[in-house]
């Protein structure tokens, strides 16, 4: 037998999550499925939304294009637009809606021969000062859109810096400027990310962008939405020790036994995504009881504490985040966010779950 490490992905709940964040929202969703949908499986994710989500996200033309190929239909956009003329016609050839940010984008578009019937996502920067039109421009950059005879659907849209912050007026804010720059331009609008779907009822408008929720990690502080985990990262013990008090376990010896520890290795390392930096007591499930991890990950390898779960031995199923750990407290205890986790995936074999799986 192979190691028995894998993440399965249970596509069921991917639906519910998405259907779950329509009716949150109102309106219409685009699926956000960049960086190949979190580590999911981008091509398997928009496969499992076909017939159900109103269209597709990804970052980049190459990631649209990919699912393109694998005979996905629905609309889909590329949030970061094009990089250039070649980009553009790519993003023609394959009937991708494309956001644009920025003038040189603008210029692409109303210099390209093929451009016809974009559908282009136009994009203010609100607040968050990363990318968008100024909103004292954006009213002079939907007019030359319109004046290119290029576009034939002009949506706008921008994006939140802390809507997973509900104790700060920032996003409030930035809807207020947006709202207020875009007054009286036609079209329609897209503001919200995951956050802002679950955090902030006067951020719905006619499209929403919701990403991380659909896999199931709630962005917001407190989590109360009923959201379902979707990838699970699984193994199980391969081999079991006792350390004895003043042995120190692994690379660097930091972790010193103070009394018997019984520990289990696990075939699972920082080579498939596991955060290396994870410390001791992060935590795991072991045969579905709570555990922790002990000294450092290895490459392919970490090592969990058995000493309270004598039932357990070889073979014994180790949860590393899913169903029962939240990938958000492993990204916690680890100093970063559920999305670094879930899109490092990698080496592990994705195995597919759920109606019309596998
Ligand atoms: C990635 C991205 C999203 C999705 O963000 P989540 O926080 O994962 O919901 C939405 N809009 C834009 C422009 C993005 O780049």
């Amino acid at each position: 037998m192979a190691r028995p490490s894998r993440a399965r992905i249970d596509l069921d709940a991917l639906r519910h999550n998405y259907r779950f964040a329509r009716q949150l929202h109102g309106g219409r969703a685009l699926a956000v499925l960049k960086a190949n949908a979190y580590g999911h499986g981008a091509v398997r994710c928009a496969q499992a939304l076909a017939g159900i989500a109103d269209g597709f996200a990804v970052a980049f033309t190459d990631e649209a294009v990919a699912l393109r190929a694998a005979g996905v239909t629905a609309p889909i956009l590329v949030l970061e637009g094009a990089f250039d003329a070649d980009d553009l016609a790519n993003i023609q050839a394959h009937g991708l809606w494309t956001a644009v940010h920025q003038e040189a984008q603008l210029q692409l578009i109303e210099q390209s021969a093929q451009a016809d019937g974009l559908h282009v996502w136009l994009k203010a920067d609100s607040g968050m000062r990363r990318v968008g039109f100024a909103l004292a421009d954006i009213a002079a950059a939907h007019a030359r859109l319109v004046a290119s005879g290029k576009a034939s659907r002009i949506t706008l849209m921008t994006h939140f810096a802390r809507a997973d912050e509900p104790d700060q007026d920032t996003t409030a804010r930035q809807i207020a400027a947006f709202d207020a720059a875009t007054a009286g331009l036609p079209g329609e609008r897209s503001v919200s990310n995951s956050a802002g779907v679950l955090g902030w009822a006067d951020a719905r408008r006619d499209w929403a962008r919701p990403g991380i929720l659909l896999y199931g990690a709630d962005p917001m502080p407190e989590p109360v939405h009923g959201l379902q985990a979707v990838m699970t990262l699984e193994s199980q013990v391969f081999a079991v020790r006792t350390l004895q008090p003043g042995d120190a376990l692994g690379y660097g010896g930091r972790f010193v036994a103070e009394h018997p520890v019984r520990i289990g290795l696990v075939a699972v390392g920082y080579a498939d995504g596991y955060p290396r930096i994870a410390p001791t007591g992060t935590p795991v499930t072991v045969d579905g009881r709570p555990s922790r991890l002990v000294g450092r990950v290895s490459m392919d390898m970490l090592t969990v504490d058995l000493s309270a779960l004598p039932e357990t031995g070889i073979g014994s199923r180790v949860e590393l985040w899913g169903k029962q750990v939240s990938v958000n407290d492993v990204a916690r205890a680890a100093g970063t966010l559920s999305y670094e986790l879930l899109c490092n995936v990698k080496r592990v074999p994705l195995v597919y779950e759920g109606a019309d799986a596998p």
